[in-house]
Protein backbone atom coordinates (compact mmCIF):
# COMPACT_ATOMS: atom_id res chain seq x y z
CA UNK A 1 0.00 0.00 0.00
CA UNK A 2 1.49 3.56 -0.70
CA UNK A 3 2.77 5.92 2.15
CA UNK A 4 0.29 8.75 3.30
CA UNK A 5 3.38 11.33 1.92
CA UNK A 6 2.54 9.75 -1.47
CA UNK A 7 -0.85 11.62 -1.47
CA UNK A 8 0.48 14.93 0.39
CA UNK A 9 1.45 16.38 -3.18
CA UNK A 10 -2.40 15.63 -4.49
CA UNK A 11 -4.50 18.21 -1.82
CA UNK A 12 -6.33 20.57 -4.32
CA UNK A 13 -8.43 22.98 -2.54
CA UNK A 14 -11.29 25.29 -3.54
CA UNK A 15 -10.08 29.09 -3.33
CA UNK A 16 -12.95 31.28 -2.70
CA UNK A 17 -10.81 34.43 -3.90
CA UNK A 18 -9.76 33.11 -7.21
CA UNK A 19 -13.40 30.74 -7.66
CA UNK A 20 -11.11 27.59 -8.67
CA UNK A 21 -9.66 24.46 -7.20
CA UNK A 22 -5.80 24.85 -6.66
CA UNK A 23 -3.18 22.59 -5.23
CA UNK A 24 -2.27 23.25 -2.44
CA UNK A 25 1.23 24.83 -1.77
CA UNK A 26 1.95 25.82 2.13
CA UNK A 27 3.90 29.28 2.53
CA UNK A 28 6.37 27.07 4.64
CA UNK A 29 6.03 23.99 3.18
CA UNK A 30 4.95 21.49 5.51
CA UNK A 31 3.80 24.30 7.70
CA UNK A 32 0.34 25.07 7.44
CA UNK A 33 -1.23 28.27 9.50
CA UNK A 34 -4.88 28.23 9.23
CA UNK A 35 -7.53 30.38 10.76
CA UNK A 36 -11.34 30.39 11.33
CA UNK A 37 -13.55 32.47 12.16
CA UNK A 38 -14.87 31.73 15.84
CA UNK A 39 -18.42 32.35 17.53
CA UNK A 40 -19.45 35.89 18.82
CA UNK A 41 -20.45 34.65 22.26
CA UNK A 42 -23.48 36.33 23.27
CA UNK A 43 -25.51 32.86 23.04
CA UNK A 44 -25.69 29.45 22.48
CA UNK A 45 -24.81 28.53 19.51
CA UNK A 46 -27.10 26.89 17.17
CA UNK A 47 -26.61 24.58 14.98
CA UNK A 48 -25.71 26.54 11.95
CA UNK A 49 -22.56 27.19 13.39
CA UNK A 50 -21.89 23.82 14.79
CA UNK A 51 -21.82 23.22 11.15
CA UNK A 52 -19.03 25.47 10.07
CA UNK A 53 -16.86 24.06 12.77
CA UNK A 54 -17.45 20.67 12.05
CA UNK A 55 -16.69 21.26 8.31
CA UNK A 56 -13.28 23.16 9.45
CA UNK A 57 -12.51 20.72 12.23
CA UNK A 58 -12.07 17.75 9.22
CA UNK A 59 -10.00 20.03 7.17
CA UNK A 60 -7.88 20.59 10.21
CA UNK A 61 -7.74 16.83 10.81
CA UNK A 62 -7.05 15.95 7.37
CA UNK A 63 -3.84 18.13 6.86
CA UNK A 64 -2.89 17.17 10.28
CA UNK A 65 -3.09 13.84 9.24
CA UNK A 66 -1.57 14.18 5.65
CA UNK A 67 1.57 14.74 7.99
CA UNK A 68 1.36 18.59 7.81
CA UNK A 69 2.38 20.80 10.89
CA UNK A 70 -0.51 23.11 11.61
CA UNK A 71 -1.49 25.94 13.41
CA UNK A 72 -4.92 25.96 13.89
CA UNK A 73 -6.18 29.05 15.22
CA UNK A 74 -10.00 30.38 16.02
CA UNK A 75 -10.91 33.71 17.90
CA UNK A 76 -13.69 34.01 20.51
CA UNK A 77 -15.22 37.24 19.53
CA UNK A 78 -16.37 38.83 22.88
CA UNK A 79 -16.24 42.69 21.77
CA UNK A 80 -16.78 44.87 19.36
CA UNK A 81 -19.23 43.03 17.15
CA UNK A 82 -22.43 45.39 16.75
CA UNK A 83 -25.78 44.83 15.58
CA UNK A 84 -26.40 45.72 11.91
CA UNK A 85 -29.57 48.09 12.82
CA UNK A 86 -28.61 49.05 16.30
CA UNK A 87 -25.18 49.47 16.00
CA UNK A 88 -24.82 48.33 19.92
CA UNK A 89 -22.35 45.98 20.83
CA UNK A 90 -24.00 42.14 21.18
CA UNK A 91 -22.14 41.33 24.09
CA UNK A 92 -23.18 44.48 26.21
CA UNK A 93 -26.92 44.40 24.96
CA UNK A 94 -27.01 40.89 26.21
CA UNK A 95 -25.29 42.26 29.72
CA UNK A 96 -28.03 44.45 29.85
CA UNK A 97 -30.86 43.06 28.55
CA UNK A 98 -29.84 40.06 31.49
CA UNK A 99 -28.49 42.51 33.74
CA UNK A 100 -24.96 40.76 33.86
CA UNK A 101 -21.40 41.95 33.58
CA UNK A 102 -20.61 41.62 29.71
CA UNK A 103 -17.60 38.96 30.89
CA UNK A 104 -20.13 37.08 32.74
CA UNK A 105 -21.95 36.53 29.45
CA UNK A 106 -18.78 36.12 27.55
CA UNK A 107 -17.93 33.00 30.46
CA UNK A 108 -21.17 31.16 29.92
CA UNK A 109 -21.21 31.41 26.28
CA UNK A 110 -17.97 30.30 25.60
CA UNK A 111 -18.23 26.93 27.93
CA UNK A 112 -21.15 26.23 26.34
CA UNK A 113 -19.70 26.43 22.86
CA UNK A 114 -16.52 24.27 23.97
CA UNK A 115 -18.97 21.68 25.47
CA UNK A 116 -21.24 21.33 22.31
CA UNK A 117 -18.25 21.56 20.18
CA UNK A 118 -16.46 18.20 22.23
CA UNK A 119 -19.73 16.66 22.04
CA UNK A 120 -19.79 16.31 18.73
CA UNK A 121 -16.26 15.19 18.69
CA UNK A 122 -14.60 18.24 17.47
CA UNK A 123 -10.54 18.76 18.03
CA UNK A 124 -9.69 22.44 20.08
CA UNK A 125 -8.18 24.46 17.86
CA UNK A 126 -3.95 25.45 19.14
CA UNK A 127 -4.54 28.80 20.06
CA UNK A 128 -8.11 30.33 21.07
CA UNK A 129 -7.27 34.10 21.24
CA UNK A 130 -9.81 36.83 22.59
CA UNK A 131 -10.84 40.03 21.15
CA UNK A 132 -10.38 41.72 24.48
CA UNK A 133 -6.94 40.12 25.07
CA UNK A 134 -5.82 41.41 21.80
CA UNK A 135 -6.72 45.56 22.48
CA UNK A 136 -3.69 46.90 22.34
CA UNK A 137 -2.41 44.83 19.33
CA UNK A 138 -5.85 46.50 17.65
CA UNK A 139 -4.91 49.81 18.50
CA UNK A 140 -1.20 49.21 17.01
CA UNK A 141 -2.34 47.80 13.75
CA UNK A 142 -5.02 51.25 13.94
CA UNK A 143 -2.15 53.07 13.99
CA UNK A 144 -0.33 51.49 11.10
CA UNK A 145 -3.26 51.73 8.33
CA UNK A 146 -3.55 55.59 9.98
CA UNK A 147 0.25 56.09 8.75
CA UNK A 148 0.35 54.27 5.74
CA UNK A 149 -2.36 56.68 4.70
CA UNK A 150 -6.09 54.43 4.53
CA UNK A 151 -7.54 55.11 7.83
CA UNK A 152 -9.04 59.20 8.88
CA UNK A 153 -10.12 60.34 12.32
CA UNK A 154 -13.26 61.76 12.50
CA UNK A 155 -15.08 62.03 15.98
CA UNK A 156 -12.86 60.44 17.86
CA UNK A 157 -13.66 57.03 16.02
CA UNK A 158 -11.17 55.66 13.05
CA UNK A 159 -12.38 54.30 9.81
CA UNK A 160 -11.01 52.93 6.58
CA UNK A 161 -11.06 54.52 3.59
CA UNK A 162 -12.27 52.28 1.50
CA UNK A 163 -12.72 54.39 -1.74
CA UNK A 164 -8.79 55.44 -1.67
CA UNK A 165 -7.81 51.61 -0.94
CA UNK A 166 -9.76 50.94 -3.78
CA UNK A 167 -8.11 53.55 -5.94
CA UNK A 168 -4.17 53.10 -4.94
CA UNK A 169 -3.54 49.35 -3.48
CA UNK A 170 -6.64 46.76 -4.72
CA UNK A 171 -10.45 46.43 -5.07
CA UNK A 172 -12.32 46.31 -2.30
CA UNK A 173 -14.71 43.61 -3.36
CA UNK A 174 -12.70 40.81 -5.36
CA UNK A 175 -13.33 37.83 -2.67
CA UNK A 176 -17.08 38.89 -2.64
CA UNK A 177 -17.17 39.93 -6.28
CA UNK A 178 -19.06 43.09 -5.80
CA UNK A 179 -18.33 46.88 -6.98
CA UNK A 180 -17.63 49.68 -5.16
CA UNK A 181 -20.07 51.75 -7.17
CA UNK A 182 -22.82 49.67 -7.18
CA UNK A 183 -22.47 49.07 -3.34
CA UNK A 184 -22.29 52.95 -2.42
CA UNK A 185 -25.04 53.09 -4.42
CA UNK A 186 -26.94 50.45 -2.12
CA UNK A 187 -26.01 51.51 1.31
CA UNK A 188 -28.41 52.31 3.68
CA UNK A 189 -27.39 55.50 5.87
CA UNK A 190 -26.32 54.09 9.67
CA UNK A 191 -25.71 55.44 12.71
CA UNK A 192 -22.27 57.25 12.48
CA UNK A 193 -22.66 57.90 8.45
CA UNK A 194 -22.14 61.63 9.08
CA UNK A 195 -18.93 60.61 10.32
CA UNK A 196 -17.38 58.65 7.40
CA UNK A 197 -16.28 59.54 4.18
CA UNK A 198 -17.87 57.39 2.01
CA UNK A 199 -20.69 55.06 2.90
CA UNK A 200 -18.68 51.54 2.87
CA UNK A 201 -15.87 52.71 5.50
CA UNK A 202 -16.24 50.66 8.36
CA UNK A 203 -14.91 51.17 11.98
CA UNK A 204 -11.49 50.16 12.91
CA UNK A 205 -11.89 51.79 16.28
CA UNK A 206 -14.72 53.51 17.15
CA UNK A 207 -15.52 56.16 20.25
CA UNK A 208 -17.99 54.69 22.68
CA UNK A 209 -21.28 56.17 23.42
CA UNK A 210 -21.64 56.91 27.24
CA UNK A 211 -24.44 54.15 27.68
CA UNK A 212 -21.78 51.66 26.43
CA UNK A 213 -19.76 49.91 28.71
CA UNK A 214 -17.55 47.69 27.30
CA UNK A 215 -14.44 50.46 26.23
CA UNK A 216 -10.77 51.09 26.44
CA UNK A 217 -8.67 54.14 26.34
CA UNK A 218 -6.73 54.51 22.92
CA UNK A 219 -4.87 57.75 21.40
CA UNK A 220 -8.48 59.02 20.15
CA UNK A 221 -11.12 57.71 22.38
CA UNK A 222 -12.18 55.77 25.25
CA UNK A 223 -14.41 53.36 22.73
CA UNK A 224 -13.55 49.61 21.32
CA UNK A 225 -12.45 48.22 18.24
CA UNK A 226 -13.90 47.15 14.96
CA UNK A 227 -14.99 43.55 14.79
CA UNK A 228 -13.17 42.75 10.92
CA UNK A 229 -10.23 44.10 12.82
CA UNK A 230 -10.11 41.71 15.60
CA UNK A 231 -9.47 38.79 13.09
CA UNK A 232 -6.86 40.70 10.98
CA UNK A 233 -4.68 41.03 14.53
CA UNK A 234 -4.97 37.93 15.59
CA UNK A 235 -4.48 35.87 12.48
CA UNK A 236 -1.66 37.91 11.85
CA UNK A 237 0.12 38.18 15.55
CA UNK A 238 -0.28 34.15 15.30
CA UNK A 239 0.40 33.14 11.42
CA UNK A 240 2.57 36.03 10.06
CA UNK A 241 1.50 38.99 7.45
CA UNK A 242 0.63 36.19 4.66
CA UNK A 243 -0.89 32.97 6.08
CA UNK A 244 -2.08 29.25 4.24
CA UNK A 245 -5.86 29.16 5.37
CA UNK A 246 -8.56 31.53 6.53
CA UNK A 247 -12.15 30.00 7.19
CA UNK A 248 -15.69 31.23 8.01
CA UNK A 249 -19.13 30.77 7.01
CA UNK A 250 -20.18 32.01 3.51
CA UNK A 251 -22.00 34.77 5.27
CA UNK A 252 -18.80 35.93 6.59
CA UNK A 253 -17.17 36.62 2.81
CA UNK A 254 -18.72 40.04 2.87
CA UNK A 255 -17.88 42.42 4.40
CA UNK A 256 -15.95 40.72 7.18
CA UNK A 257 -13.67 38.90 4.99
CA UNK A 258 -13.12 41.67 2.34
CA UNK A 259 -12.59 44.26 5.48
CA UNK A 260 -9.79 41.47 6.33
CA UNK A 261 -7.98 41.80 3.18
CA UNK A 262 -8.24 45.28 3.03
CA UNK A 263 -6.64 45.79 6.20
CA UNK A 264 -4.02 43.17 5.89
CA UNK A 265 -2.70 44.81 2.35
CA UNK A 266 -3.20 48.34 3.47
CA UNK A 267 -1.37 47.36 6.51
CA UNK A 268 1.15 44.93 5.40
CA UNK A 269 1.19 45.08 1.50
CA UNK A 270 0.04 41.97 1.22
CA UNK A 271 -2.47 39.53 0.34
CA UNK A 272 -2.73 38.16 3.80
CA UNK A 273 -4.24 34.76 3.07
CA UNK A 274 -3.18 32.52 0.11
CA UNK A 275 -6.73 30.13 0.30
CA UNK A 276 -10.20 31.88 1.75
CA UNK A 277 -12.37 28.58 2.39
CA UNK A 278 -16.00 29.09 3.14
CA UNK A 279 -18.38 26.55 4.66
CA UNK A 280 -22.08 27.11 3.25
CA UNK A 281 -25.15 27.13 5.29
CA UNK A 282 -27.29 24.83 6.92
CA UNK A 283 -31.32 25.82 6.91
CA UNK A 284 -34.27 24.77 8.59
CA UNK A 285 -37.01 24.51 6.03
CA UNK A 286 -35.10 25.61 3.28
CA UNK A 287 -34.28 29.20 5.20
CA UNK A 288 -30.76 29.72 6.39
CA UNK A 289 -30.33 28.67 10.25
CA UNK A 290 -30.15 31.95 12.22
CA UNK A 291 -30.07 33.24 15.79
CA UNK A 292 -31.66 36.61 14.64
CA UNK A 293 -34.95 35.37 12.70
CA UNK A 294 -35.36 32.43 15.31
CA UNK A 295 -35.69 30.38 12.70
CA UNK A 296 -33.14 27.63 14.73
CA UNK A 297 -32.36 24.44 16.37
CA UNK A 298 -29.74 23.98 19.30
CA UNK A 299 -27.74 21.55 19.57
CA UNK A 300 -29.12 20.25 23.12
CA UNK A 301 -32.47 20.89 21.56
CA UNK A 302 -31.66 18.36 18.77
CA UNK A 303 -29.33 15.97 21.02
CA UNK A 304 -32.53 15.79 23.57
CA UNK A 305 -35.21 15.58 21.28
CA UNK A 306 -37.03 18.21 23.12
CA UNK A 307 -38.16 20.63 20.30
CA UNK A 308 -41.48 20.53 18.18
CA UNK A 309 -39.26 19.96 15.11
CA UNK A 310 -38.37 16.47 15.12
CA UNK A 311 -39.81 13.36 15.80
CA UNK A 312 -37.01 12.05 18.44
CA UNK A 313 -33.42 12.48 19.66
CA UNK A 314 -30.46 11.97 17.46
CA UNK A 315 -27.29 11.72 18.74
CA UNK A 316 -24.21 13.98 18.42
CA UNK A 317 -22.48 11.28 16.89
CA UNK A 318 -25.65 10.80 14.25
CA UNK A 319 -25.13 14.80 13.44
CA UNK A 320 -21.63 14.75 12.97
CA UNK A 321 -22.24 11.82 10.44
CA UNK A 322 -25.62 13.56 8.86
CA UNK A 323 -23.34 16.92 8.41
CA UNK A 324 -20.70 15.33 6.62
CA UNK A 325 -22.28 13.28 4.73
CA UNK A 326 -22.86 17.11 2.40
CA UNK A 327 -19.98 18.77 1.17
CA UNK A 328 -19.06 21.92 3.18
CA UNK A 329 -19.57 24.03 -0.11
CA UNK A 330 -23.06 23.21 -0.59
CA UNK A 331 -26.06 23.82 1.33
CA UNK A 332 -27.71 20.99 4.02
CA UNK A 333 -31.35 21.11 4.72
CA UNK A 334 -31.83 19.29 8.16
CA UNK A 335 -34.47 17.41 7.72
CA UNK A 336 -35.94 14.04 9.86
CA UNK A 337 -35.69 11.67 6.66
CA UNK A 338 -32.27 12.62 6.12
CA UNK A 339 -31.00 12.14 9.85
CA UNK A 340 -32.52 9.41 10.04
CA UNK A 341 -30.72 7.79 7.36
CA UNK A 342 -27.91 9.12 8.83
CA UNK A 343 -28.52 7.09 11.70
CA UNK A 344 -29.16 3.96 9.93
CA UNK A 345 -25.86 4.60 8.08
CA UNK A 346 -23.64 5.55 10.82
CA UNK A 347 -25.03 2.19 12.81
CA UNK A 348 -24.04 0.38 9.45
CA UNK A 349 -20.78 1.53 9.19
CA UNK A 350 -19.86 1.10 12.90
CA UNK A 351 -21.30 -2.61 12.69
CA UNK A 352 -18.81 -2.81 9.80
CA UNK A 353 -15.95 -1.47 11.23
CA UNK A 354 -16.06 -3.49 14.88
CA UNK A 355 -16.56 -6.69 12.98
CA UNK A 356 -13.40 -6.63 11.05
CA UNK A 357 -11.17 -8.07 14.17
CA UNK A 358 -13.78 -11.41 13.81
CA UNK A 359 -14.14 -11.95 10.19
CA UNK A 360 -12.67 -15.66 8.96
CA UNK A 361 -9.42 -15.58 7.15
CA UNK A 362 -8.48 -16.99 3.79
CA UNK A 363 -5.51 -16.64 1.42
CA UNK A 364 -6.22 -14.55 -0.73
CA UNK A 365 -8.63 -11.03 -1.11
CA UNK A 366 -11.67 -10.60 -3.45
CA UNK A 367 -11.34 -6.87 -2.86
CA UNK A 368 -8.95 -4.53 -4.39
CA UNK A 369 -7.70 -2.91 -1.21
CA UNK A 370 -4.98 -0.19 -2.34
CA UNK A 371 -7.36 1.08 -4.87
CA UNK A 372 -9.81 1.44 -2.02
CA UNK A 373 -7.11 3.32 -0.54
CA UNK A 374 -6.46 5.37 -3.61
CA UNK A 375 -10.03 5.85 -3.49
CA UNK A 376 -10.26 7.71 0.13
CA UNK A 377 -7.59 9.61 -0.55
CA UNK A 378 -8.64 10.88 -3.73
CA UNK A 379 -12.10 12.06 -2.00
CA UNK A 380 -10.41 14.42 0.69
CA UNK A 381 -7.75 15.89 -1.73
CA UNK A 382 -10.43 16.82 -4.21
CA UNK A 383 -11.33 19.68 -2.29
CA UNK A 384 -12.35 17.58 1.21
CA UNK A 385 -15.41 15.55 -0.41
CA UNK A 386 -16.41 14.04 2.66
CA UNK A 387 -19.50 13.12 0.91
CA UNK A 388 -17.59 11.06 -1.31
CA UNK A 389 -15.29 9.68 1.35
CA UNK A 390 -18.43 7.94 3.19
CA UNK A 391 -19.65 6.49 -0.17
CA UNK A 392 -16.69 4.85 -1.05
CA UNK A 393 -16.09 3.90 3.18
CA UNK A 394 -19.49 1.89 2.14
CA UNK A 395 -17.62 -0.03 -0.56
CA UNK A 396 -15.28 -1.31 1.94
CA UNK A 397 -18.65 -1.72 4.41
CA UNK A 398 -20.42 -3.66 1.36
CA UNK A 399 -17.06 -6.05 0.70
CA UNK A 400 -16.77 -6.34 4.69
CA UNK A 401 -20.17 -8.08 4.71
CA UNK A 402 -19.75 -10.32 2.06
CA UNK A 403 -16.92 -12.15 3.92
CA UNK A 404 -19.30 -11.84 7.04
CA UNK A 405 -22.11 -13.90 4.75
CA UNK A 406 -18.67 -15.91 2.97
CA UNK A 407 -19.75 -14.49 -0.14
CA UNK A 408 -16.11 -13.16 -0.30
CA UNK A 409 -12.94 -14.00 0.60
CA UNK A 410 -10.22 -12.06 2.77
CA UNK A 411 -6.51 -12.94 3.50
CA UNK A 412 -5.15 -11.62 6.75
CA UNK A 413 -2.83 -9.10 5.74
CA UNK A 414 -5.83 -7.30 3.83
CA UNK A 415 -8.47 -7.54 6.99
CA UNK A 416 -5.62 -5.38 9.06
CA UNK A 417 -4.96 -2.65 6.29
CA UNK A 418 -8.98 -2.71 5.77
CA UNK A 419 -9.21 -1.73 9.62
CA UNK A 420 -6.14 0.54 9.67
CA UNK A 421 -7.75 2.31 6.72
CA UNK A 422 -11.08 2.59 8.42
CA UNK A 423 -9.79 3.80 11.44
CA UNK A 424 -7.59 6.46 9.78
CA UNK A 425 -10.30 7.97 7.66
CA UNK A 426 -13.82 7.05 9.57
CA UNK A 427 -11.93 8.40 13.78
CA UNK A 428 -9.13 10.14 12.16
CA UNK A 429 -10.36 11.97 9.71
CA UNK A 430 -13.66 12.38 10.04
CA UNK A 431 -13.90 12.12 13.51
CA UNK A 432 -16.85 10.18 14.13
CA UNK A 433 -17.20 8.73 17.11
CA UNK A 434 -15.73 5.62 17.45
CA UNK A 435 -18.92 4.19 19.22
CA UNK A 436 -18.75 0.15 19.79
CA UNK A 437 -21.42 -0.93 17.47
CA UNK A 438 -25.21 -1.50 19.16
CA UNK A 439 -26.72 -4.32 21.07
CA UNK A 440 -27.46 -5.53 17.09
CA UNK A 441 -23.85 -5.71 16.31
CA UNK A 442 -22.77 -7.38 19.30
CA UNK A 443 -25.80 -9.45 19.50
CA UNK A 444 -24.64 -10.58 15.73
CA UNK A 445 -21.21 -11.33 16.85
CA UNK A 446 -22.86 -13.89 19.72
CA UNK A 447 -24.91 -15.13 16.86
CA UNK A 448 -21.45 -15.10 14.43
CA UNK A 449 -19.85 -17.30 17.27
CA UNK A 450 -22.81 -20.04 17.88
CA UNK A 451 -22.62 -20.56 14.61
CA UNK A 452 -19.09 -20.98 14.40
CA UNK A 453 -19.23 -23.60 17.32
CA UNK A 454 -21.91 -25.73 15.15
CA UNK A 455 -19.52 -25.24 11.86
CA UNK A 456 -16.89 -26.74 14.86
CA UNK A 457 -18.91 -29.72 16.10
CA UNK A 458 -20.15 -30.32 12.62
CA UNK A 459 -16.60 -30.83 11.39
CA UNK A 460 -15.97 -32.84 14.73
CA UNK A 461 -18.76 -35.60 13.40
CA UNK A 462 -17.26 -36.06 10.15
CA UNK A 463 -13.76 -36.52 11.34
CA UNK A 464 -15.37 -39.01 13.69
CA UNK A 465 -17.55 -40.51 10.37
CA UNK A 466 -20.47 -39.45 12.60
CA UNK A 467 -22.29 -38.63 9.40
CA UNK A 468 -25.95 -39.03 10.46
CA UNK A 469 -24.74 -36.04 13.16
CA UNK A 470 -22.93 -33.99 10.92
CA UNK A 471 -26.28 -34.04 8.50
CA UNK A 472 -28.56 -32.96 11.13
CA UNK A 473 -26.38 -30.08 12.33
CA UNK A 474 -26.47 -28.98 8.69
CA UNK A 475 -29.87 -29.54 7.95
CA UNK A 476 -31.87 -28.07 10.87
CA UNK A 477 -29.47 -25.21 10.56
CA UNK A 478 -30.79 -25.06 6.83
CA UNK A 479 -34.01 -24.83 8.14
CA UNK A 480 -33.81 -22.11 10.25
CA UNK A 481 -32.46 -20.46 7.32
CA UNK A 482 -28.66 -20.93 7.97
CA UNK A 483 -26.81 -22.15 4.78
CA UNK A 484 -23.53 -23.64 5.52
CA UNK A 485 -21.14 -23.91 2.28
CA UNK A 486 -17.90 -26.35 2.44
CA UNK A 487 -15.07 -24.89 0.36
CA UNK A 488 -11.61 -25.19 -0.06
CA UNK A 489 -10.80 -22.65 2.88
CA UNK A 490 -13.46 -24.44 5.32
CA UNK A 491 -16.87 -24.03 6.14
CA UNK A 492 -18.47 -20.47 5.98
CA UNK A 493 -22.30 -19.51 6.23
CA UNK A 494 -25.04 -18.02 4.28
CA UNK A 495 -28.30 -16.57 4.46
CA UNK A 496 -30.72 -18.02 2.96
P1 LIG B 1 -21.40 34.08 14.51
O1 LIG B 1 -21.30 33.71 15.94
O2 LIG B 1 -22.75 34.58 14.11
O3 LIG B 1 -20.29 35.00 14.06
O4 LIG B 1 -21.24 32.73 13.67
C1 LIG B 1 -20.20 31.82 13.87
C2 LIG B 1 -19.95 31.04 12.61
O5 LIG B 1 -21.11 30.28 12.23
C3 LIG B 1 -19.63 31.91 11.40
O6 LIG B 1 -18.56 31.32 10.67
C4 LIG B 1 -20.90 31.91 10.59
O7 LIG B 1 -20.65 32.11 9.23
C5 LIG B 1 -21.41 30.52 10.86
N1 LIG B 1 -22.86 30.36 10.64
C6 LIG B 1 -23.86 31.17 11.04
N2 LIG B 1 -25.07 30.70 10.65
C7 LIG B 1 -24.83 29.55 9.98
C8 LIG B 1 -25.65 28.56 9.31
N3 LIG B 1 -26.97 28.68 9.28
N4 LIG B 1 -25.04 27.50 8.74
C9 LIG B 1 -23.69 27.38 8.77
N5 LIG B 1 -22.87 28.25 9.38
C10 LIG B 1 -23.41 29.33 9.97
ZN1 LIG C 1 -13.48 36.89 11.70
Amino acid sequence: MKDKAAFKQDLKIYNSLTGKKEKFEPVIPGHVGMYVCGPTVYSNVHLGNVRTFISFDVIYRYLKFLGFKVRYVRNITDAGHLEDDSQEDKISKKARLEKLEPMEIVQQYTIDFHKVLELVNNLPPNIEPTATGHIIEQIEMTKEILDKGYAYESNGSIYFDVVKYNKEVDKYGKLSGRNIEEMIANTRVLDGQDEKRNPQDFALWKKAKPQHIMRWPSPWSNGFPGWHLECSVMSTKYLGEQFDIHGGGMDLKFPHHECEIAQGKAANGIDPVKYWMHANMLTLNGKKMSKSTGNHLLPKEIFSGENNILSKAYSPAVVRFFMLQAHYRNILDLSEDALQAAEKGYKKLMEAIHSIKNLPESSSTDFDVAQWQQSLYDAMNDDFNTPILIANLFEGVKFINQVKYGQAKISAADKEKMETLFNNFAFEVLGLHNQEASLDNNQNQSFDKVIQLLIDLRNQARADKNWALADKIRDELAKHGVQLKDGKEGTSYTFK
